[in-house]
């Protein structure tokens, strides 16, 4: 939990102030002139305070985990408790057990979540290597994958959205070492005749740096094909088990 998110947390501050600014910034049809007609004081900008440490959760954040159980997670497959591994206050993908979710679904949010990549021999190449994943809404995947030292196709890298969007820049840590991602997401929303009506919006801050900026996601993250849209509402947080011991911490979730 060392990494540094400073330069996250400013830029959802910044981007969450803009939301907010896009809606205060309301028409004045005649100007009086004075000053005060541009100023809304009311409703009162709700108070949280932050976690104290960088990458601790505020004080309106849900904790997913907290490296104390696996009780807000599920196993994908069959809604049974989640059989990952739990050790040293990290969960650790347990090869066959399955994706694992969140039992509570999510609509627009802010995401904290650390991985690490295990150490594993260097016949692992490519995808082979530290291969996990984040889907948000259980369907669309921003990519977690051993990336130092080990090239794939640069769109499956760590920090992609999967087979979609490339990362800005490869900010993975050393294998073995601790990575921080936050990442702020916006749902898409349909019409009513099953189209879409706005795609759904990703920004990604791994270690602080930002890999994916405000990043229009097409649809679902596929191996193989096309992205695809279906009608949905909110959805769950699912980690992926491609197969590497990839391990989890301090997962925290704020609603927007
Ligand atoms: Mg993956």
């Amino acid at each position: 939990m060392k990494n540094i998110t400073f330069a996250g947390l400013l830029l959802t501050a910044l981007v969450i102030n803009t939301v907010a600014l896009a809606q205060d910034n309301r028409a004045v049809k005649q100007s009086t002139g004075k000053p005060e007609e541009t100023e809304y004081w009311d409703p009162e900008v709700r108070v949280v305070t932050s976690g104290g440490t960088m990458g601790m959760p505020p004080s309106d954040a849900i904790v997913l985990f907290d490296g104390k159980n696996l009780d807000n997670w599920v196993s994908v497959k069959d809604g049974s408790p989640a059989k990952w591994d739990l050790k040293d206050e990290a969960m650790t993908v347990v090869r066959g057990a399955g994706n694992i979710s969140t039992k509570q679904d999510f609509g627009d949010y802010q995401l904290h979540i650390e991985w690490r990549a295990p150490n594993e021999p260097e016949t692992l190449k490519s995808q082979g290597k530290g291969n996990s994943g984040i889907f948000m809404q259980g369907m669309y995947e921003v990519q977690v994958m051993n990336s130092y030292q080990n090239r794939s196709y640069r769109n499956g890298q760590a920090g992609s959205i999967y087979k979609q969007s490339a990362p800005l820049v490869n900010a993975t840590s050393k294998m073995g070492e601790w990575n921080t991602y936050d990442i702020i997401y916006t749902a898409p929303r349909f019409t009513i005749n099953g189209g879409v009506e706005t795609p759904a919006y990703v920004t990604v801050i791994h270690n602080g740096i930002v890999v994916q900026n405000h990043t229009k996601i097409q649809g679902t993250t596929p191996y193989i094909g096309a992205p695809q849209n279906t009608v949905h509402g909110k959805g769950p947080i699912s980690l992926q088990d491609h197969g590497n011991p990839v391990s989890f911490r301090n997962i925290w979730i704020r609603e927007m």
